[in-house]
């Protein structure tokens, strides 16, 4: 049995703790390494060491920091296979599944190269007579980010990348059920030449993440994980004063509106709703067809595509659609989920829960269910499933249809198929969620742009990457300068306007 390591210091660094975390491959059930996890003093260590390295590090320019992230991208694409290849044998998902989620960090990582430019300030030439003001965005010192196990490469890289293109030390601990691919990166990120003790990877649970968020030495934290944690962890960050942003779960909308192009809709939602097991943020996990015809004939469209998904091993080949989940935990908590839907009335009308594969066994797989006729009072509209689960909800309305996406606690994602701009205008502009598709079933915001929920998916004023983030990770820091004719003309002892 293989014992993984921490990553302190910029050497690999075995777990003290003597407590580990059993991590499988979900394909196989097997347990094939051991996670640490970390102690109060081990995140100590990590800290000082931060500490230590980061005022050199903010010292750098930030041409020269960005120039550590643009051979980092280089490495990262050198190493794709790799990366994806550990990412799929811990997480479970298909290796094309997987080279996205490397993919949508590396963007991340793009935007980043542009430090210089996003960290100007701001400058008036005389403010007032003889006054200049200008402001500057100084890095924090030491941020700390919490990942969750379904992007193991992405979500790391979109908060270790903006944290440290602005001058931060970042101390990650990534999720104990895949921690492999967070390790690469770090040790990916010191081959493109970032300095020792600036991206550390701590392993580790609660006692790690308490650890964290007690810590004076760190000055922000980033979460992505469900939302009861993304609310613990708010509320304590904030508590121990700092600076804390928090991205949680979610149960995404999708409206199907009778006049939206059929085909084309089904074939979004089965991609959104089934790919990764559906254990994805933005996953759609609600279709809401608008009329019962709509019903009908979406039901009609989504049952044989459905019925022919290939669920599979990510060692099977390209053609698998989706693996198993994370954990066996995660499986029976979702077919427990299936039976409160059927018990509740709902119709199961394409029903996974006997699904099995020869030779996996063990492994971690569901089948494909999909649920027509869900109400909003049952289990299964209200919980997020997080896997390969999808419920319709019939609306009589339009109005019907956007109260249900705005009624529900989540708002992450949402999405509407239709041929008419005024209602996906309309949609867009009254929806309460955070990130909206017109025709598009997973709507995740380019790199440049930022990514967020609304309601009870996101926690914190600021979203993740984009200019959002480099707002994050620095302080504003601003100064009014008199440089005036003559300090000789005398001392100013009124607080009065710059006329
Ligand atoms: P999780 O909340 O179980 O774990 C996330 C992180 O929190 C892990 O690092 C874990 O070690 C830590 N953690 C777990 N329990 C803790 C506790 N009691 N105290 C302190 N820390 C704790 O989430 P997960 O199962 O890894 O990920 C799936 C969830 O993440 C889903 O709800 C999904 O919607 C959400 N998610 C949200 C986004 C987003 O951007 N909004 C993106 C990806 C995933």
């Amino acid at each position: 049995m293989q014992n993984l390591t921490h990553y302190i210091g910029g050497a690999h660094a075995e777990g003290r703790s003597g407590r580990y975390a059993d991590v499988f491959n979900p394909a196989t059930g097997e347990v094939q390494s051991r996670a640490p996890l970390a102690s109060r003093e081990e995140i100590d260590l990590a800290v000082e060491t931060a500490q230590k390295a980061q005022p050199g590090w903010a010292a750098t320019n930030p041409q020269r920091r960005a120039r550590v992230m643009m051979e980092f991208v280089r490495l990262l694409n050198r190493d794709m296979d790799k990366l994806a290849e550990a990412l799929s044998r811990e997480h479970g998902k298909t290796i094309p599944d997987a080279k996205g989620d490397v993919q949508r960090g590396l963007e991340v990582v793009e935007f980043c190269i542009g430090a210089p430019h996003l960290l100007k300030g701001e400058y008036t030439d005389g403010a007032g007579p003889g006054i200049d003001m200008y402001s500057m965005r100084q890095p924090l010192g030491v941020s700390a980010g919490i990942t969750p196990f379904n992007f193991p490469a992405m979500i790391p890289m979109w908060m270790f990348a903006p944290a440290i293109a602005c001058g931060n030390a970042f101390i990650l601990k990534p999720s104990e059920r895949a921690p492999s691919v967070p390790m690469m990166l770090a040790e990916l990120m010191e081959e493109a030449g970032l300095p020792k003790g600036i991206l550390q990877v701590v392993n580790g649970d609660k006692d790690a993440v308490d650890a964290i968020l007690e810590h004076e030495g760190i000055a922000s934290v980033g979460f992505v994980g469900s939302t009861p944690i993304a609310e613990y962890i708010y509320g304590k960050g904030c508590a121990h004063g700092k600076r804390v942003q928090c991205f949680g779960g979610a149960k995404n909308h999708m409206i199907i509106m009778p006049d939206a192009d059929m085909e084309k809709a089904a074939d979004a939602l089965v991609g959104a709703g089934y790919g990764a097991a559906g254990e994805r943020c933005m996953a759609i996990s609600v279709a809401v067809p608008v009329g019962d015809e709509t019903a009908d004939r979406l039901i009609a469209a989504l049952k044989p595509r459905i019925e022919s998904l290939k669920v599979g091993p990510y060692t099977s080949g390209d053609d698998v659609d989706f693996g198993p989940v994370i954990t066996a935990a995660a499986k029976e908590n979702i077919l427990k989920l299936v039976q409160s839907g059927v018990d509740a009335g709902a119709e199961l009308v394409v029903d996974g829960r006997d699904f099995g594969l020869q030779g996996y066994e063990n492994g971690f797989f569901v089948g494909a269910h999909l649920f027509d006729r869900v109400t909003p009072d049952m289990e299964i509209y209200r919980k997020e499933i997080f896997g390969p689960v999808l419920s319709t909800v019939r609306a009589g309305s339009y109005e019907e249809a956007l109260k249900l996406a705005m009624d529900h606690e989540m708002g992450n994602g949402t999405a509407i198929f239709t041929r008419d701009g005024d209602a996906a205008r309309d949609f867009a502009n009254r929806v309460n969620v955070g990130m909206v598709g017109i025709n598009v079933p997973i709507p995740v915001p380019l790199a440049y742009h930022s990514f967020g929920g609304w309601k009870k998916s996101a926690f914190g004023d600021l979203n993740q990457h984009g200019t959002d983030s480099f707002k994050f990770y620095t302080k504003t820091k601003t100064v009014t300068a008199r440089w005036p004719s003559g300090i000789k003309d005398g001392g100013e002892f009124n607080f009065k306007p710059m006329d």
